[in-house]
């Protein structure tokens, strides 16, 4: 693969408008599991899968296990970006890369200090409260109670994140498209591509002529004969060592 690496360093040299889209397996070299790997939520004992935790019915209906597997998975305590996300700002700062698509919730692209990042998920550094949508920084939630409550009118506090059953920001997924639109390089990283609609946003990417599109995965998966360049391996490592 040393090949694969120095072509893919050439591919992003030509290019001018590189577009990342990413998923869980972007934070997992930074002690986050993803959903679908071995090691991944999946395959660890619980009472629901997490794809029925983290739907709007389930946080409804139960709160207090919501939270708990919400604390438990997601809000781990010091949690870094990992060299994937550096590699990704660094590419940003020499004003080739112009957008990231995440579907990841945790902020650690901000965190590295990428700035054109695009949540499609929303983000676990965000809350409002299910009545009013009064917005609680999230150094005021008082996560030792088994549900937190808005201090202004006492309903339940909510991460603004996308639950399943609930739809994307329109906005966000406007300017994700019009970003993927105008790419002449897509890299697609650390995702299993099965959750939709953020995964059939790749599809507005025009392959043809010179354009390029690249994947990073750990595991084979379903579009890798449709890439001009696939690497297996780790995100962080692969990214890190191509971009100087
Ligand atoms: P997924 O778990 O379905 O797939 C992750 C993919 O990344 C897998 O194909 C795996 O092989 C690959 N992978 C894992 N570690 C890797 C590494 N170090 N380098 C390269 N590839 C690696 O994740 P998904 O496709 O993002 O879909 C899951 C959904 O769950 C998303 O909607 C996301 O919002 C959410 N989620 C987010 C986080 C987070 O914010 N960190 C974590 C778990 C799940």
């Amino acid at each position: 693969t040393k090949e694969k690496l120095a072509e893919l360093k050439e591919i992003i040299q030509k290019a001018n408008y590189i577009v990342f889209f990413g998923g869980a397996g972007v934070s997992t070299e930074s002690g986050l599991p993803d959903f679908r790997s071995v090691d991944g939520l999946y395959h660890q004992k619980y009472a629901f899968p997490p794809e029925e935790i983290l739907s709007h019915d389930f946080f409804m209906a139960r709160p207090k296990e919501f939270y708990q597997f919400y604390k438990e998975k997601l809000l781990i305590p010091g949690i870094l970006p990992n060299p994937a996300h550096y590699a990704l700002q660094r590419l940003e700062e020499q004003g080739k890369l112009k957008a990231i698509i995440t579907q990841n919730i945790d902020g650690l692209h901000q965190m590295a200090g990428s700035k054109a990042v695009y949540e499609l998920h929303g983000s676990i550094h965000r809350y409002y409260c299910v009545k009013h949508h009064h917005q609680i920084p999230e150094e005021e939630i008082d996560f030792s109670k088994s549900i937190p409550l808005c201090p202004h009118c006492h309903s339940i506090i909510r991460p603004d994140v996308v639950l399943y059953q609930e739809g994307l920001d329109e906005g966000i997924l406007s300017e994700s498209i019009a970003h993927i639109q105008n790419a002449d390089l897509l890299i697609i990283g650390g995702t299993s591509l099965t959750v939709y609609p953020a995964a059939g946003l790749i599809r507005y990417f025009p392959h043809h002529g010179s354009n390029k599109l690249v994947l990073i995965n750990k595991e084979e998966g379903r579009l890798d004969t449709e890439c001009d360049l696939v690497l297996y391996g780790k995100i962080g490592e692969i990214l890190s060592e191509v971009v100087s």
